[in-house]
């Protein structure tokens, strides 16, 4: 079935996604306006039929089977601002327009908060799905609401950052506590042609700044954009060693004791619950912090599944402080380097980035899976650490 607003002949997976794998759609609906958006996904939801929604297709890998259900592909635009009695401005985004495209927009029109996200592909609307960060700032920083179709009841609902528990790399929609269709995003930001306060050392280094300061808003997206090419984080459509998914998997959280087991040399940041800060266990930590964008980002509860067997686990011992491991250094001293490939396999560990699975050229989903299983029980059996995934897995077991 297709709504008759997209192209007749589906698309398969792996020609919407950036990691280019993945199999058949079922029934795919290309949903380039609002309206049309809410219509179709209320008959998916009135039918019981299964269904999934697909952006930029920059954090799913589908498996080779594909998915039989109904495929919502989020591709409504437009975007208005709104100035504010006490200065700040409300920017609307319909889902379907293109973050890094909004971002260099924010830029040009002298609006701050954004602009340490330059260069995150995908969409407006997925982008609360895992609350993207990088290089210390993240979207609940600056969100003010979302405008959310709720399943299965295709209500238009409203809801803020808190409504949707936004974490590291987690939402209430990312752990399925809540599913629908983010229909806009809205953003509270300020008129200002400086960056908001630099939370990275390799930011500041890249500048000559300190940690903490302001720099303009093009001087910061330059820098992000030139770091994040550095470490193939940028999708590139001629270098397939940046096909990928970003990060496979997330920097996992684990009890201050078990931290304490592991080499004196692996990243720690001790997580403060009460200041929301991240503090480096010893001194020697900051040299390698620059091993993950992600180490400085806040950490939520979502990741306590990736304390191992056998370590306290966060519930049971809920005043025991939390840390969190870079899941590069785990890889990397289990022994798996930069470019590494299972042999016969296609899928590549990425050449500039530990933490990137890529496809250099024919992958399969098959391939991605069994490299991505061979390096979480690798480091399990390295280090005791589950390593948990970041991107949206269809079809692709990893135990
Ligand atoms: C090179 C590269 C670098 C990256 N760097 C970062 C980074 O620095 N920080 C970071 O946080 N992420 C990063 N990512 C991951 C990814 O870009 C983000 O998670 C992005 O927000 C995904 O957007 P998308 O539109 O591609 O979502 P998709 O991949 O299409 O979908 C992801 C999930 O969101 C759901 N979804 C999508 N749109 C909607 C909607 N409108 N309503 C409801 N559900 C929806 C999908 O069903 C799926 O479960 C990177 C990815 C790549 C390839």
């Amino acid at each position: 079935m297709n709504s008759g607003v997209g192209p007749v002949v589906s698309p398969r997976f792996s020609d919407l996604t950036t990691l280019a794998i993945g199999g058949e759609i079922g029934h795919y609906h290309h949903l380039t306006s609002r309206k049309k958006a809410v219509a179709a996904a209320r008959s998916v939801w009135e039918s019981g039929d299964e269904w999934m929604a697909l952006g930029g297709g920059s954090n799913l890998v589908v498996s080779d089977e594909g998915f039989p259900g109904h495929v919502l592909h989020v591709a409504w635009r437009g975007k208005r601002l709104k100035a504010q009695p006490d200065g700040s401005v409300l920017l609307t985004v319909q889902a379907g327009e293109d973050w890094d495209q909004l971002v260099a927009y924010t830029v040009s029109e002298g609006l701050c908060g954004l602009e340490s996200l330059s260069g995150i592909p995908g969409t407006v609307g997925a982008s609360v799905i895992q609350n993207i960060g990088a290089y210390g700032h993240e979207i609940s920083e600056v969100l003010d609401h979302v405008d959310f179709l709720e399943w299965p009841t295709a209500a238009e609902t409203t809801l803020t950052g808190a409504d949707l528990a936004l974490g590291h790399r987690s939402s209430v929609m990312k752990t399925g506590e809540r599913q629908g269709l983010v229909l806009s995003v809205t953003f509270r930001l300020t008129k200002s042609d400086k960056s908001l306060p630099i939370a990275y050392p390799q930011v500041s280094d890249a500048l000559g700044v300190e940690l903490g300061d302001s720099v303009s808003l093009e001087k910061l997206r330059e820098t992000v954009l030139s770091l994040r090419r550095s470490k193939g984080m940028v999708h590139d459509e001629a270098d397939p060693d940046s096909w990928s998914v970003g990060s496979f998997f997330i920097n996992p959280v684990v009890t201050e004791r078990f931290a304490h087991s592991l080499p004196s040399d692996a990243p720690k940041w001790l997580l403060d619950e009460n200041t929301h800060t991240v503090i480096s266990l010893d001194a020697e930590d900051a040299a390698t912090a620059d091993l993950d964008a992600d180490l400085f980002a806040e950490q939520g509860e979502s990741n306590a599944g990736a304390i191992p067997k056998g370590a306290p686990s966060v519930k049971e011992a809920p005043s025991e402080a939390r840390v969190k491991l870079s899941a590069a250094w785990l890889i990397e001293h289990s022994g798996i380097p930069k470019g590494f490939q299972l042999p016969g396999g296609k899928a590549r560990v990425s050449t500039k980035h530990t933490l990137a699975i890529t496809n250099p050229g024919g992958a399969n989903a098959e391939d991605v899976g069994s490299l991505a299983r061979y390096i979480r029980t690798h480091v399990a059996n390295t280090f005791g650490v589950v390593l948990q995934p970041e991107p949206t897995l269809v079809g692709i077991p990893l135990d």
